[in-house]
């Protein structure tokens, strides 16, 4: 099937065109540069540059694959989850079409969409698949059983996603936001045993088995005060140390959980997506400890692995394939959308 998927979570506006596994057009417009000297996304301006920016996204999504609306068999659009305000331009916008146009729309799950744009480059998800995403706004852990039909949490992050640490010690260290690039850049250069940074929920959360979730508040907080206590006495930060040392860590604890839950699933795949997977060092970590454990590691180029329209429409395609429903015209965007619902109905 031709679908149209459109994606508007965060700061991204996007659009793109897929026919079966073929990527035939991928329009992504940032309105990040507006949000970088408030050191975060701020919704209120991103949503206004989605609703400026709906339209022209679209049709050139459209005229790059010498399509029109008509063409299309469906609508895709990510429902959540994702700041409310920027939700509702895209899920408006994409309703507005579909009912005009008389298409089935699919209001899909963005986290999901990283998972089903790996598709595009290495072809379909072998059944019991892991997947690991992790962006400024999520670090999730997924058990792909059927892209399509069944997917179920397997860990999460109790606190900050991975990209938001790296995001708050690259501010503490005087970097441009975002600055997770700057820590990788810095961290190539770095000694990763100088600063010793806890590694948060080795062992899950307390009184409870969650072996696989995620914590990173405490790595921030631990750097901010090893940061500060050289600081106070008039020491030199060494800038490359503190990055090597944040990242060695952070990927550690990261790949270990992520082939560790392939193993305890009986899973030989694992995906990877979301913006924080550009980052050298978790990619290196993921490839020796999958090889370690005869995981297959699927590690996206970068421009897959950010938010963009591929990820809505392949993941509508998926759908369109399987048979299932579309939502109807009056599905609600969720921002808090859980983890193992594809799409809303
Ligand atoms: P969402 O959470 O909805 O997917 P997002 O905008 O936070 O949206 P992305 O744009 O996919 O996510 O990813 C951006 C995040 O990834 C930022 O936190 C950024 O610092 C981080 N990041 C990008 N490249 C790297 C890198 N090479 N090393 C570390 N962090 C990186
Ligand atoms: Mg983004
Ligand atoms: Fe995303």
């Amino acid at each position: 099937p031709i679908i149209l998927g459109i994606e508007s979570t965060c700061d991204e506006t996007a659009a793109a065109i897929v026919q079966g596994d073929t990527l035939r057009s991928n329009v992504v417009a940032s309105s990040m540069a507006e949000h970088a000297r408030y050191g975060g996304v701020i919704p209120e301006i991103a949503s206004r540059a989605h609703q400026q920016a709906f339209v022209p996204v679209v049709s050139k999504a459209l005229a790059d694959a010498r399509l029109e609306l008509a063409d299309v068999d469906a609508i895709a659009v990510s429902a959540g989850p994702g700041l409310a305000g920027c939700l509702a331009v895209g899920v408006s916008g994409a309703k507005a079409l579909a009912w005009a146009a008389g298409k089935p729309i699919y209001g899909v799950n963005h986290v999901i969409g990283h998972v089903a744009v790996t598709q595009l480059q290495f072809g379909a998800i072998p059944p019991n698949t892991m997947a690991l995403i992790v962006s400024g706004g999520h670090t999730s852990l997924l058990h792909v059983k059927d892209i399509a039909r069944d997917v179920t949490v397997v860990g999460t992050t109790l606190d900050d996603a991975a990209g938001e640490c790296f995001d708050k010690v690259a501010r503490l260290l005087g970097f441009p936001y975002p600055g997770g690039p700057y820590i990788d850049r810095h961290a190539q250069r770095g000694n990763p045993e100088a600063v010793k940074v806890p590694q948060g929920l080795t062992q899950g959360r307390a009184g409870k088995e969650h072996p696989y979730d995620f914590s990173f508040s405490g790595v921030k907080t631990a750097v901010a005060r090893w940061v500060e206590q050289r600081q106070a006495t008039g020491q030199e930060i060494p800038v490359d140390d503190v990055c090597a040392s944040l990242a060695h860590s952070v990927a550690q604890v990261l790949a270990r959980k992520a082939i560790g839950g392939c193993v305890a699933n009986g899973s030989d795949t694992l995906i990877v997506g979301g913006g924080f997977s550009a980052n050298s060092q978790l990619r290196a970590q993921l490839l020796l400890e999958g090889q370690a454990a005869g995981v297959e590691v699927r590690l996206p180029r970068v421009a897959l692995c950010t938010d963009n329209g591929a990820m809505v429409a392949m993941l509508g395609s998926n759908l369109v394939d399987a048979g299932v429903s579309p939502s109807s015209l009056d599905f609600s965007i969720d921002s808090s959308m859980p983890m193992d619902v594809i799409s809303r109905q």
